[in-house]
């Protein structure tokens, strides 16, 4: 074990040396997205989609070049999605946060990994409303390994890490029957499989917050959209909204993933407890 503190370095600092290599993962993991599925391989040089000129090595500094460029190819100026920006100071944020809380140089390495697939997943299934199943198989492992690393150094029982293993299957169970019930109009299989390996993460002691979060974020987040639809509607006439790509209007499919995932990132890195929440109220 190789503790954070032993490699002499203020832990602030190293969380700033996170965050620069976050962005330059999410930038990876932006080509990652964008080229999955498609055939296309992973090591031609980027390009701008709408001149087709290569971009040169300073177009491609993680944010910094989104936000000097103003979200412009720098050659014929054509809008950049902002998704990029996004994923890179997602990916930045998620890489600090993990230095900040995880216990030993193993655990960041694991928690890095995991946090790389959760932001590929989440915006895979914004953009496409399906989880591709070898990241899902790829959560699972990582997460599995996470847990019988804490097991095995940690804790002198394999009884906490069962407890997870049941928190996972107990999580994954009630998703399946929400799932089955609504014929899968509330959420989708692949949401179902994504809850097991984020149960793992948060472990037994996270996972009924970590559900509850995940509604109250979706439910939350689906307001929201409806009123700016609302509002869109009376003041623009038909023009519908648009968001992230799509239109979005009443029956729009809202991808519940990203709320799962929400909510795992809320009791994992802020311990949020949602019956603590409460308990100020009846003492
Ligand atoms: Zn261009």
């Amino acid at each position: 074990m190789i503790s954070l503190a032993v490699v002499g370095v203020p832990l602030e600092l190293l969380a700033v040396l996170a965050g620069g290599l976050g962005a330059i993962i999410g930038s990876f993991l932006n080509v990652l997205i964008y080229r999955m599925h498609t055939g296309r391989s992973l090591n031609g040089r980027s390009h701008c989609l709408s001149c087709g000129r290569l971009l040169r090595w300073y177009h491609l500094v993680p944010v910094v070049s989104y936000f000097a460029l103003r979200g412009r190819c720098g050659c014929c100026g054509a809008w950049f999605t902002p998704r990029y920006a996004a994923v890179e100071i997602l990916t930045a944020t998620l890489f600090a946060l993990v230095v900040l809380m995880a216990v030993d140089v193993v655990e960041v390495m694991m928690l890095w990994a995991i946090m790389s697939v959760l932001v590929v997943i989440v915006v895979y299934d914004l953009r496409h409303l399906i989880i591709p199943d070898e990241l899902v198989v790829t959560l699972v492992l990582l997460t599995t390994a996470r847990a019988g690393y804490w097991a095995w150094l940690y804790l002198d029982s394999t009884l906490p890490f069962l407890a997870t293993a049941v928190a996972g299957l107990t999580v994954a169970g009630f998703f399946f029957l929400l799932w089955y019930l609504s014929g899968g109009r509330w959420l989708g299989f692949g949401d179902v499989k994504l809850s097991f390996p984020l149960a793992l993460l948060v472990g037994s002691s996270g996972a009924f917050s970590m559900v509850v979060l995940s509604f109250w974020v979706g439910a939350g987040v689906s307001l929201c959209l409806l009123g700016l639809s609302t509002l869109a509607r009376r003041l623009r006439g038909k023009t519908p909204v648009w968001f992230l790509g799509r239109t979005l209007t009443m029956k729009s499919a809202v991808p519940f993933a990203p709320f799962l995932v929400a909510g795992a990132l809320l009791v994992f890195f802020f311990h949020v407890d949602v019956l603590a929440l409460f308990s100020w109220n009846a003492t």
